[in-house]
């Protein structure tokens, strides 16, 4: 199949028997998304103060510090990719902080040795939390409701090639009954209650997290647990998610 010799065999050709003349040296690599940075080393500092901020689960730090956030924002705010902070990505959505990615996709796997099976997330927006659960669960399902944020997802992941991320455009709230049950679901979206078919499509043995507005009227972030016993609940800290909405757009 290969006609010409691969890159490794010419390596070590050029090594035994260096050019009488050395080659020009390449420039550095430019970013053409303008990071500027070796973006694997802002990446690594992320994730060392992902730690310092109690996140502690390997499967987690390694996805967070393998995905390329920086592929999910728009050109202008490349530089602010690796900063604890959510940013737009269009359609008056947000991607979420690394931080609450993370801490939300290591409540799912608390408790678990090993990775996720297969994970619905509702909200795929840029893609960006679908790529960190890719890396954690053996399939991922990720529905979005607005059709240009689906189309933005599957362009933004196109280059990762995540056989294991499977986009679906529709209302999450409807979960996506095909892919049940789930071993996990993740919202990034917040309604007033837990929808039905999410509660049906969970696994038992399955956890689920979700932003929820609570009793005293604000959104915290609801873990649910199904067992043989049925649903246990738990609301742990407030969070400020996009509101979770039905139908199509
Ligand atoms: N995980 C995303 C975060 C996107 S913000 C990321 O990494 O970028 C939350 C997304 O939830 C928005 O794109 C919003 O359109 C979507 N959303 C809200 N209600 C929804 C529903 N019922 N079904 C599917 N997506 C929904």
């Amino acid at each position: 199949m290969a006609q010409r010799p691969g890159f490794p065999i010419k390596l070590s050709t050029q090594d035994k028997a260096p050019p009488a003349k050395a080659p020009a040296k390449k420039a550095a690599p430019t970013n053409p998304q303008g990071l500027g940075l070796d973006s694997s080393a802002v990446r690594q500092r992320m994730v060392q103060k992902l730690a310092a901020q109690g996140l502690k689960d390997p499967l987690v730090l390694e996805a967070m510090g393998t995905v390329e956030r920086h592929r999910f924002v728009e050109s202008g705010l490349v530089n602010q990719a690796y900063e604890d902070t959510s940013l737009p990505i269009g359609l008056g959505q947000t991607i979420s902080k690394p931080n609450v990615v993370a801490r939300m996709v290591e409540l799912l796997l608390e408790g678990t040795s090993g990775k996720l099976g297969r994970v619905l997330e509702i909200g795929t927006g840029c893609g960006y939390q679908a790529a960190v659960l890719s890396h954690v669960a053996t399939e991922v399902y990720s529905i979005e409701r607005l059709k240009g944020l689906h189309e933005k997802a599957r362009s933004n992941l196109r280059y990762f090639r995540l056989a294991n991320v499977h986009l679906l455009f529709g209302d999450g709230m409807l979960g996506y009954a095909k892919g049940a049950p789930y071993a996990a679901i993740i919202s990034a979206a917040g309604g007033e209650s837990l929808p039905q078919a999410w509660l049906d499509q969970l696994a038992v043995g399955g956890r689920l997290v979700a932003p929820t507005v609570t009793a005293n009227g604000q959104q915290a972030l609801l873990v649910v647990d199904k067992t043989n016993q049925g649903f246990k609940q738990s609301v742990l800290e407030a969070v400020h998610f996009v509101p979770l909405k039905s139908g199509i757009s």
